[in-house]
Order: C-alpha cells, then sequence, then structure tokens
C-alpha cells in the first residue's frame, strides 16, 4: 500500500469522535471515507476504551430521557428523579468552569447542537443505559441536571456500536496506520501522509478531519506546555495520544487555542497503573477514579487539608482537584472517610488502595502521615462542622463548616465514626485543553483566522476548555463536532 491513493474524506484516528465523524460523513453522501489508526486493531478507540461515556446535554427532564432508555421498566423508572437542563443551564455551567474564557460561539455551538446532537446518536442506532444516581434518598434516584445518561455498555460499548455502524456503511478503517504529515498548507489541505508497516504513502481526500486526541500521553509535550509536576502524573487513557498531529497542525499554521498550560485532571488510586487505568467489565467506567472526596475530607503527606472538598458535586470539580493533589508534596494525598461517608459513596464499584484503623491515630500510622498532626486536622475539622442545617446528599446543602480554612462549603460532616478509612490519590490526566482553534462548523482556523478550506477537527485536539470543566462535556463535544465536521466535509466540496 505505498505510493499515491484517494478517497473521498480521510478521518484521523478510530476514537468516539473519529467515529462520529466518519459516520457523518458518509451519512452526509461521502462514497469513500476512510480512517487512520494509529494503533493496532486490539488498542483501537483512543480515551473511549477507558471510559463510561455519559454525555451532557439540554432537555427537558424525565419525558425527553424516556425515549432513550425504553427498556428500563415503568416502575423503576417513576423512580428517576430527573430535572430538565436548559441551554441556559448549559452555557452558564460551561462559562462557570471557564472563568469565562470559553470560545462564545462555540459554546453556544455545543450547548445549541447538544440535543440534537445526541438524538442522532440514537437515532443513527446507538443504544442508551441511565447513569448511576447521584443520590438515592427513600428509594427514589436522583440525578443531577444535565447528566442522566451513558452509551450501553460504557465506552467499548460505544466503540464496538459505531464500529459496526461504520463497517455496516462500509468506512474502511485502516489500523497501525500512523499520519505522519499533512499534505497542504496554511490555506488549504489536500491529503496526510500515513506511515504504514509496508511503507509509507500518500492518502489525498477533498476533506481531512483530524481527531487524534490530546497530547496527555507525550511526556515532551506534557513538560512543555502545562504547568505543574505533570511529569508524575498518571495517563488514565489511551497511550497512543501523543499529540504529533496537533503538532503537525500548528506547523501548517492552525490557530492554537485553548488551555495550553491546563488539563482535565482528576485524582485517582495513587497505586493506578501509570497508563490506562482499566474498565470495568460492565463498561461502568474506568475503575481507579477516586470522585467520592466530598463525602470526607482529604489532606496531603503532611497531615494537612488543602482544598475544599465541598464546593460542588465533584462533576464540577473533579477536573480540577487532580491538579490540586499533584501541587502537594510528592503529588500525593489521602481521601479520609469515616462509616457514614462510605455509606454515601456513589462509586463503592471502584477498586482502590486503601488502610483502614478503628482510631484517627493509627489510620496515620499505617498510611505514613504524622499522627499529631492528622488527630489535629480531624479534630479541628469536627469542630467546625454545624449541626444545622441537615445533611443532604441531593443538592448542595449548606452544611459548611465555621471559621476553618480552607473551609468545605456542603456536606460537612464530622469524621467520627470507625472504623476510618485512607485512599491514597495522586492526579491522573484524562485530556489537554490545549489543541486547534475550530469555527461552528468544525473547520480549523488559521493564524490569519480564516478557515483552512478541507481541514476540520473535533474531540480532545480541539482546543476548547479552560481551567475546569464540567462532568460529561467531553464526549457531547465530540458528537456535535464530528457532526458537523462530518456533514460540512462533504457539503463544502
Ligand atoms: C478514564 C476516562 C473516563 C472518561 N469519561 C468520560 C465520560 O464519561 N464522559 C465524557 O464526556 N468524557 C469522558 N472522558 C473523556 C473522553 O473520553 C475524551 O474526551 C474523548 O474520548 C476524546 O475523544 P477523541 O476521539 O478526541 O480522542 P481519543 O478517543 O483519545 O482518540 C484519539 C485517537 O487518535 C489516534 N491517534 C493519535 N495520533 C495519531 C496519529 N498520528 N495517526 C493516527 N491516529 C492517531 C489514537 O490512537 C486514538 O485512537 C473520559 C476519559 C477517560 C480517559
Amino acid at each position: 500500500m505505498t505510493g499515491r491513493q484517494e478517497c473521498d474524506v480521510i478521518v484521523i484516528g478510530a476514537g468516539s469522535a473519529a467515529f462520529e465523524a466518519a459516520v457523518a460523513a458518509r451519512q452526509a453522501g461521502a462514497v469513500r471515507v476512510v480512517m487512520l489508526e494509529k494503533a493496532p486493531e486490539a488498542e483501537y478507540g483512543g480515551n473511549a476504551r477507558y471510559s463510561g461515556t455519559g454525555f451532557r446535554f439540554v432537555h427537558g427532564g424525565a419525558a425527553d430521557i424516556r425515549a432513550f432508555v425504553p427498556d428500563v421498566p415503568d416502575d423503576v423508572f417513576a423512580t428517576m428523579q430527573i430535572n430538565p437542563y436548559t441551554a441556559e443551564d448549559f452555557e452558564r455551567d460551561l462559562q462557570r468552569m471557564t472563568l469565562g474564557r470559553m470560545n462564545g460561539e462555540l459554546a453556544r455551538t455545543l450547548v445549541a447542537e447538544s440535543a440534537r446532537a445526541v438524538r442522532w446518536m440514537l437515532d443513527s442506532g446507538i443504544k442508551w443505559e441511565p447513569l448511576k444516581e447521584h443520590a438515592l434518598v427513600d428509594g427514589k434516584r436522583y440525578f443531577e441536571r444535565g447528566i442522566a445518561i451513558h452509551v450501553a455498555g460504557g465506552g467499548i460499548g460505544q466503540l464496538r456500536q459505531w464500529r459496526a455502524l461504520a463497517q455496516r456503511l462500509g468506512v474502511e478503517i485502516r489500523f497501525e496506520s500512523p499520519v505522519c504529515g499533512i499534505l497542504g498548507d496554511m490555506r488549504a489541505v489536500e491529503g496526510v501522509r500515513v506511515a504504514a508497516r509496508e511503507g509509507s504513502y500518500e492518502l489525498r481526500a477533498r476533506a481531512v478531519i483530524a481527531c487524534s486526541g490530546g497530547f496527555q500521553a507525550n511526556p515532551e509535550m506534557r513538560a512543555r506546555y502545562l504547568s505543574g509536576a505533570t511529569d508524575f502524573i498518571k495517563v488514565r487513557g489511551t497511550r497512543h495520544d501523543t499529540g504529533e498531529v496537533t503538532r503537525y497542525l500548528l506547523e501548517l499554521g492552525a490557530r492554537p487555542a485553548g488551555h495550553w498550560q491546563s488539563g482535565h485532571m482528576s485524582p485517582i488510586d495513587a497505586n493506578a497503573p501509570d497508563f490506562e487505568t482499566p474498565q470495568h467489565e460492565d463498561g461502568r467506567g474506568n475503575t481507579q477514579s477516586r470522585y467520592d472526596y466530598p463525602m470526607g475530607i482529604s489532606v496531603n503527606a503532611l497531615g494537612q487539608r488543602f482544598f475544599d472538598e465541598g464546593e460542588a458535586q465533584h462533576s464540577y470539580t473533579y477536573a480540577k482537584t487532580g491538579r490540586a493533589v499533584l501541587a502537594q508534596p510528592g503529588a500525593r494525598a489521602f481521601q479520609i472517610y469515616d462509616q457514614k461517608g462510605l455509606a454515601r459513596q456513589r462509586y463503592p464499584h471502584h477498586v482502590a488502595s486503601y488502610e483502614e484503623a478503628a482510631s484517627i491515630e493509627e489510620l496515620a500510622r499505617k498510611t505514613g502521615l504524622e499522627p499529631a498532626v492528622l488527630c489535629d486536622t480531624v479534630k479541628r475539622f469536627n469542630a467546625a462542622c454545624p449541626s444545622e442545617p441537615a445533611f443532604d446528599p441531593r443538592r448542595l446543602d449548606g452544611r459548611a463548616t465555621r471559621g476553618l480554612e480552607p473551609p468545605k462549603s456542603n456536606w460537612a460532616n464530622p469524621i467520627d465514626t470507625p472504623p476510618y478509612r485512607a485512599y491514597p490519590v495522586t492526579g491522573g490526566i484524562t485530556f489537554t485543553f490545549g489543541g486547534v482553534q475550530i469555527d461552528s462548523r468544525a473547520q480549523v482556523m488559521n493564524v490569519a483566522d480564516q478557515p483552512i478550506r478541507g481541514l476540520y477537527a473535533s474531540g480532545d485536539i480541539v482546543g476548547l476548555f479552560f481551567h475546569n470543566y464540567p462532568s460529561f462535556t467531553g464526549q457531547t463535544r465530540n458528537a456535535v463536532f464530528s457532526r458537523l465536521a462530518g456533514e460540512h466535509a462533504v457539503r463544502a466540496n
């Protein structure tokens, strides 16, 4: 397969954004769509292979969600408390999380197209399941606004479904086919260069859609761009997201966008593997995330608290909390829970290492913390917990510590019911926030602020987020911009 070849649309990658773009291009009328994936077939799928793939989108509440989960029995569905999530809610969340820095046009496109994109997936045959509720109270299952469903079978289920659909539509997938160059310049792109095992070749097309992910698995690029101790970070997803396609596009003249010094970084078991945290067999996402910190306290290796564990539900804080952990001595921390906190865990099925003890002093000894300091931290925290308002896991309950720095702004319950547990955590990177600028048709912009003819992008390669991120927006962004890229790549050529 050397020399020069042609097709209608090239998609770089075979992760979720790539499958969505390939299917959308084929549905829009492209006859020959070729996906080029660097990984071998057994490792294709990018980050989705390690993810639960929940989606955040605009909807009108339980009645809208029902269409996605028709197999849930009526009596079970009746227990699901799903409030509407409006366009204003979603846009406010995006701008609040990104400290008002997200590109307004792209934020509006993401919000306005979110329901249509998820509906397009349903209509294309993708099956869905309810997410796990965030609180179970009196037999009722409460869901956070905007997040109620994920693709059946989680990330692997999503990949299998997309791959079957792409194959039915005649999309060609070439594994072990790393893209090693882009043909074109800052005005127009005509194809790519592929470093296949049998030899390099040029593949020309009317449009190229870049869906090659972030650069989080490349230590050199992490050191070059990200702030903080990211040399020591664990990579939660694929080892194949090494950012070279991002570099080729920047060299070509694509405009950089997003927060280059930052990324989605969440707390993870300190003993997790350096790359690719394993999936649950039933598709409920990766196994070693440590998201239940709002139900306890976190201390650093000096035994001191260092952030507000109860600032908001974890879905609004987890993507920045990994960075906070990474900034602590030794890039480590410990999540401390008593039995009340453990009973409220939302992710008890996550597998993680921990120590357990009948007293805080013994827990400190087992974890290597200074007992006097940890006992003092817990004592001062307990003394600052209020008796009112009542603890309520369904919402921000305003049960905040009094006179403590840093505060715990919600769900502040004393750590007083043994046995106690300490989970060692560090920072895990999910994806990077720096990437290329696209417009609202997913076309890549150049440094002269003009669209590059024939070049589109979707997924983590797009520079979109700053500082923080509302959970489950990555998959929605993929579906929205991949669908637009696939359609416009065909229409515009
Ligand atoms: C553990 C975990 C849990 C997550 N949970 C969720 C969730 O529930 N909801 C949500 O919205 N988001 C979630 N995310 C984030 C989300 O999965 C990612 O944002 C999303 O999968 C990125 O999709 P992508 O297609 O852009 O990149 P990827 O899925 O990473 O795909 C990129 C592909 O490009 C290939 N590639 C790279 N370089 C080249 C090259 N030179 N040539 C050819 N191919 C190349 C890679 O091999 C890879 O297959 C999670 C991520 C992780 C890691």
